[in-house]
């Protein structure tokens, strides 16, 4: 089991049988399935999300990974309700980590993308979406558990580094543009050294 020093927020665990995390709060996802074989995690992509967009605090995210978003509860949901995409994990606002796919399995978060030559980043990244805009800073709670979470990642998967820990703005310029400008890389850097 992998362990990290705590901070102000609850350890983080990752059951490494499963790729859950323990003693947090699961909402697990249809949209994913098996990393191609032989294909271990090796990227982390960090994400920005809010639905509707600039809005925060609502079920709609976790409906969205679910495949359970009503396309009717809102003119932007009606594109969107569809598609099935997920993440391995959201930070909300408040710092509270939420599940959606085990880590060792393939999430659907990236989209057409490519890192260091490589195309279909899904394959080998793991995904964390953080409440929020490009444009409005991300909240002191979300940094300490993202800082926590990519911690208990690379202690739990050697084939992940510190360094490989790219926004996906980074593995699909011009289509994706989060976590965007508000994002504070420097800080993370910083947690993670
Ligand atoms: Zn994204």
């Amino acid at each position: 089991m992998a362990r990290v020093h705590c901070v102000r927020i609850p350890c983080v665990h990752i059951d490494p049988a499963t790729g859950l995390l323990r003693a947090v709060r699961q909402v697990l996802s249809p949209h994913f399935d098996a990393r191609p074989k032989g294909s271990a995690p090796d990227l982390i992509v960090v994400h920005g999300i809010s639905l509707p967009p600039g809005e925060f605090g609502g079920a709609w995210i976790d409906q969205l990974f679910t495949g359970g978003l009503d396309p009717g509860a809102h003119p932007y949901f009606r594109n969107i309700a569809e598609q099935r995409v997920s993440a391995h994990a959201l930070i909300r606002r408040d710092g509270q980590i939420v599940q959606y796919v085990p880590f060792q399995a393939r999430a659907w978060h990236a989209g057409e993308s490519q890192y260091d030559g490589r195309p279909a980043c899904n394959d080998f990244s793991i995904g964390i979406e953080l409440e929020g805009t490009d444009d409005l800073a991300y909240e002191d709670a979300q940094y300490e558990s993202l800082g926590t979470l990519v911690r208990a990642l690379l202690a739990a998967y050697p084939s992940l580094a510190s360094e490989r820990v790219v926004g996906h703005s980074d593995i699909a310029p011009g289509r994706k543009t989060d976590p965007g400008g508000a994002f504070d890389w420097p800080r993370l850097r910083r947690l993670l050294a």
